[in-house]
């Protein structure tokens, strides 16, 4: 098997001066994979992003936002100025493309893997997107490069289901209103999984769980809302009491992850407490049930993670469980919840979803 890496320096190019969301993360991450020797290995493959177009683009955003974008880059490029979206969303000269890279590339890996090119994907791409809406940028995102990907499934490769697991520590609110009355596309069905820090403690304050979808989506989004300092524990209690019954029972033909890495407990805008190796675990678990289900069909897309060292480590740590090398994953010292926060999760969170979403699933 092999898997994929989606990467160019144009992702460096969406460039915004002292943010969070930096350049860097890119440059960490690469360098930590070249250090690893997971370039020059022959099971991984690199691979060049392309554009997108900008009717895939329109699959989930309108055409005002996209030329707002294009203006403000083009204004950032004469002015020679970063400009300012809101108070935390940033654009450069170069934003507007790189953002279409950053979209195409998650296109490419989907085309790859069905080729058969590559088996899986991770597309290591900036601007992140899960905090995009429809016609507003928000959370350092410009185009939600998940939800295009998801409609271009639907819309281009003709399938009928779509799974999104997002598993940032913020929720995914951009992602969650795009398919909040389930595709535009009306060619198929999306399922949006998310698990973040509760919204009542972390921006954007959103993703609980009576948010669960309306029309053709309603019983599709399901929020997973974690307390402060919740550990890996609280996120396999996720995958095994929620994700894993309701996806046998929706069988997906495709599951794409947002995958954030601002859950460790290091991490300077949150407050989780999960290790480097959390994300890789719960990938291995979703990896087990994408077997049966969506023959191993998997592409990941980057998201947040603001301890650029811990974020390395953590999506080398997914690469490996995505090509089958778990034994090679690099763990540090395990973490666990307390008991009075598991004992919510058991006994509150985890009994009221299952009585929210009962309606939708025959599985609870
Ligand atoms: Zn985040």
């Amino acid at each position: 098997m092999t898997t994929g890496i989606i990467y160019d320096p144009i992702y460096l190019e969406h460039r915004i001066g002292q943010h969070v969301e930096s350049h860097e993360r890119l440059i960490a991450i690469i360098e930590y994979l070249k250090e690893k020797q997971i370039l020059d290995d022959p099971n991984f493959k690199l691979i060049k992003p392309r554009s997108a177009t900008l009717e895939q683009i329109k699959y989930v955003h309108t055409e005002a936002l996209i030329n707002e974008i294009k203006e403000i880059s083009k204004i950032a490029d004469l002015t020679g100025k970063i400009q300012n979206l809101d108070m935390d969303t940033s654009v450069s000269a170069k934003t507007y493309d790189a953002s279409l890279f950053s979209v195409g590339g998650n296109l490419e890996a989907i085309d790859r893997i069905l080729n058969g090119d590559i088996t899986n994907a991770f597309s290591i791409v900036r601007p992140p997107g899960h905090h995009s809406r429809k016609n507003r940028c928000s959370g350092f995102c410009i185009f939600n490069n998940i939800a295009i990907t998801a409609e271009y499934l639907l819309r281009e490769k003709e399938f009928k289901k779509v799974a999104i697991i997002d598993w940032d520590c913020h929720h995914g609110d951009g992602t969650q209103e795009i398919f909040y009355q389930g595709s535009s596309s009306e060619k198929g069905d999306v399922i949006f999984f998310s698990s973040h820090q509760d919204g009542r403690t972390l921006y954007p304050g959103s993703g609980f769980i009576n948010e669960i979808g309306k029309g053709k989506g309603e019983g599709k989004i399901i929020n997973y809302p974690m307390p402060p300092k919740a550990a890996d524990d609280v996120l396999m209690i996720f995958f095994e009491e929620i994700i894993k019954p309701i996806l046998f029972e929706f069988k997906p033909d495709f599951i794409l992850i947002s995958a954030g890495f601002d859950t460790h407990w290091t991490d300077r805008l949150t407050n989780m407490g999960w290790t480097y190796q959390a994300p890789a675990l719960f990938l291995e678990k979703i990896m087990t049930i994408a077997k049966d289900i969506v023959k191993n069909r998997i592409a990941i897309t980057l998201e947040g993670g603001y301890e650029i060292d811990k974020q390395a480590i953590a999506v080398y740590n997914c690469l490996r469980v995505l090509n089958n090398e778990k034994q090679k994953i690099i763990e540090e010292k395990p973490r666990t919840s307390d008991e009075t926060l598991l004992n919510y999760i058991n006994t509150k969170l985890i009994p009221n979803m299952r009585t929210k979403l009962s309606p939708y699933w025959n599985c609870f």
